[in-house]
């Protein structure tokens, strides 16, 4: 639980021991990070005595305002999909293939993993996944319901994936808030677009990175639509229909975003984090068209 500071106890010295989340602020005892304290699985944020989590039975929990939005079935995700798929479009790099995009539990993640046969770098905790082989795949086709903190029948149906292109299939972890689930389908399309436009053997840190930065614009482009520097080619507001069509990007979802934003910005990893400042650095200089076409030619970022 969290306590106020009042509360934490006192170590052997008589000091207050306390941690602070860099983001939340949310300070809590280092004994919380050991002990069997539930932490949101999207926004790290602990659980609290006033503020109950929905555990989504594959060892993850949710708190409820991430739950809020989340993204529960492969149905759930097809708005979501084509208002990234426009984004693309109106940054000049539609896709014309059709891919489909599966939301799936976490086990069957880890399944698709071993199924490549190209390996992956990917982070220790995968949350989505760009897939090229033939695979049968178990996608979500409805959602749970919300039980007793607990979610409960859900129904999953075998895909067998076609191989029509380079690319089979996106996976998306499900039970994520939209905006997360958006960020991680905007990077797993830029995995998709890269390979379908013919750019191959990247460094992690180049391929990840520039992965980065797509779902960075992405989810700059929904947290403050007003902000954001589009392309001069870019079609009026494909960026921001989703939550347009949806009428509202709460107060509560824009500060998730925010959080979303500063994840990517201050990752610790070399190829997700480093890739991701060196990438944006490259795109705030020479724009994305340019930076693509450097990485194109030579496999690494212009300087
Ligand atoms: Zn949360
Ligand atoms: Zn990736």
């Amino acid at each position: 639980s969290v306590l106020f500071l009042s509360q934490i106890p006192t170590n052997a010295a008589g000091l207050i021991e306390c941690r602070c989340h860099p983001f939340w602020s949310q300070k809590y005892c280092p004994s919380h990070e050991n002990d069997n304290t539930a932490r949101c699985c999207s926004c790290e944020r602990l659980e609290s005595r006033n503020a109950r989590y929905v555990a989504l039975g594959d060892g993850r929990s949710l708190c409820l305002e991430c739950l809020e939005s989340a993204v529960m079935d492969t149905g759930d995700c097809q708005p979501l999909y084509h208002a990234i798929r426009d984004f693309y479009e109106g940054m000049n790099m539609r896709i014309d293939q059709q891919i489909p995009i599966l939301l799936v539990e976490r086990r069957a993640l880890n399944e698709a993993i071993i199924g490549e046969k190209n390996g992956f770098h990917h982070m220790p905790e995968t949350r989505g996944l760009c897939l090229s082989e033939e695979q049968t795949v178990t996608t979500i086709l409805r959602r749970p319901r919300i039980g007793e903190n607990q979610l409960v029948g859900m129904r999953t149906y075998p895909q067998k994936l076609i191989r029509r292109c380079d690319v089979t299939a996106i996976l998306v972890l499900y039970g994520l808030p939209r905006l997360l689930t958006g960020a991680i389908l905007a990077h797993e399309l830029m995995h998709g677009w890269l390979r379908l436009k013919g750019y191959r053997n990247l460094s992690p840190e180049v391929e990840e990175g520039i992965c980065q930065v797509l779902s960075y614009m992405w989810l700059e482009a929904e947290v403050m639509p007003g902000f954001v520097n589009k392309p001069s080619t870019s079609t009026a507001s494909s960026s921001s229909s989703s939550s347009s069509k949806k009428g509202r990007t709460s107060a509560v979802e824009k500060k998730l975003g925010e959080f979303f934003l500063h994840q990517i910005a201050y990752d610790a990893s070399p190829a997700y984090g480093g890739g991701f400042r060196a990438a944006n650095a490259a795109v705030k200089k020479y724009g994305l068209a340019s930076t693509l076409h450097h990485i194109r030619l030579t496999g690494s970022f212009p300087i």
